[in-house]
């Protein structure tokens, strides 16, 4: 029981830019948690009402799109099983703007309250996106300054960590997770994100055809904190 009880306490904590960052980028691992017991809360600096896909056909306009995007964030953590979701209000495409030392810490609040074993945030150089890079950035300062006993570790797209020398790190700082069994809460995701992925054909093939284009890992860059075995983040 001692065990359980223990795994159940067990929390990560995302700090991302945008609704869909969590399912695109490491939707697997996010579900293969939430269905461990890991206590998964997700921080969005952004309601994504800049982004440039507006549904297929259009349904959707710059005044309607932030609160169409929280509504899709908010049935994707359901499908994930991520059980907290918080705003930080930023506009989107602004996070580079916004005041580092107060971004900085109102993440490190999150951090102090919830006591995460693992914080999960973009890279601020590998981000592939100003916002991404932004909060990345101020997570990792945050990750810093409040000397977290968890473990710190970036996201990134695909299997580009699957080679990581190409970015000046090497296998021992990458943890790739077998996702492979958390596919279908992925896919789940990714439809729930409706105006985003309407566009992409393959999302609404059958399922088995539109599974198969998920890889079976996802890999994560240590950023701090105690490295892991390799194939898990806890
Ligand atoms: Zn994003």
């Amino acid at each position: 029981m001692k065990i359980n009880d223990r795994k159940a306490q067990r929390k990560l904590l995302a700090v991302f830019a945008h609704p869909d960052d969590e399912t695109f980028i490491c939707g697997g691992a996010l579900a293969k948690y939430a269905a461990e017991g890991v206590d998964i809360t997700l921080v969005s600096a952004t309601r994504g009402e800049m982004g440039r896909r507006m549904g297929n056909p259009p349904y959707l306009n710059r005044e309607s799109m932030g609160a169409a995007r929280e509504s899709e964030l908010r049935e994707a953590c359901l499908r994930l099983g991520i059980r907290q979701l918080h705003f930080l209000d930023i506009r989107d495409k602004t996070v580079e703007f916004i005041n580092e030392e107060k971004l900085t810490e109102r993440i490190a609040g999150f951090i102090r309250e919830l006591e995460p074993d693992v914080v999960l945030t973009f890279h601020e150089k590998l981000g592939g996106h100003p916002d991404h890079n932004a909060i990345g950035k101020a997570t990792t300062a945050a990750f810093r300054r409040t000397g977290s006993k968890g473990a710190l570790y970036f996201i990134s797209f695909g299997a580009t960590m699957a080679r990581p020398e190409r970015f000046g790190y090497s296998r021992k700082d990458v943890v790739r997770v077998d996702v492979s069994a958390y596919l279908q809460a992925k896919l789940a995701a990714f439809r729930a994100h409706r105006c985003q992925t309407e566009i992409d054909e393959w999302v609404w093939l059958p399922d088995r055809e539109a599974l198969s284009r998920f890889g079976k890992h996802e890999y994560f860059l240590l950023g701090g904190g105690k490295p892991s075995s390799g194939d898990s983040l806890f």
